[in-house]
């Protein structure tokens, strides 16, 4: 008897280093990130606004061995809920 809620997905990402397919690490670079604050009469600031934007590269790498696997990374930002 197999439970069929349990059977992998045919394309799980599996790190080709170590074959780690539990733990990933996406990396950023150059991110610009601006936040809008409103001054209140106290002195103290609200967040308005929040934006950020990535001008490098976006990297996925392996959390266990830091392998860059940055080419699953299509896949991987397709599976992201
Ligand atoms: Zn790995």
């Amino acid at each position: 008897m197999q439970p069929t809620d349990l059977a992998p997905a045919a394309n799980r990402i599996i790190c080709p280093e170590c074959g780690n397919d539990e733990d990933f690490i996406e990396v950023a670079e150059n991110v610009v990130i601006t936040t809008l604050y409103t001054q209140n009469k106290d002195g103290s600031f609200t967040l308005q606004e929040d934006d950020s934007q990535v001008l490098g590269a976006i990297k996925l790498l392996c959390a266990q061995c830091e392998a860059d696997i940055s080419q699953f990374h299509g896949r991987f930002a397709e599976m992201l809920f």
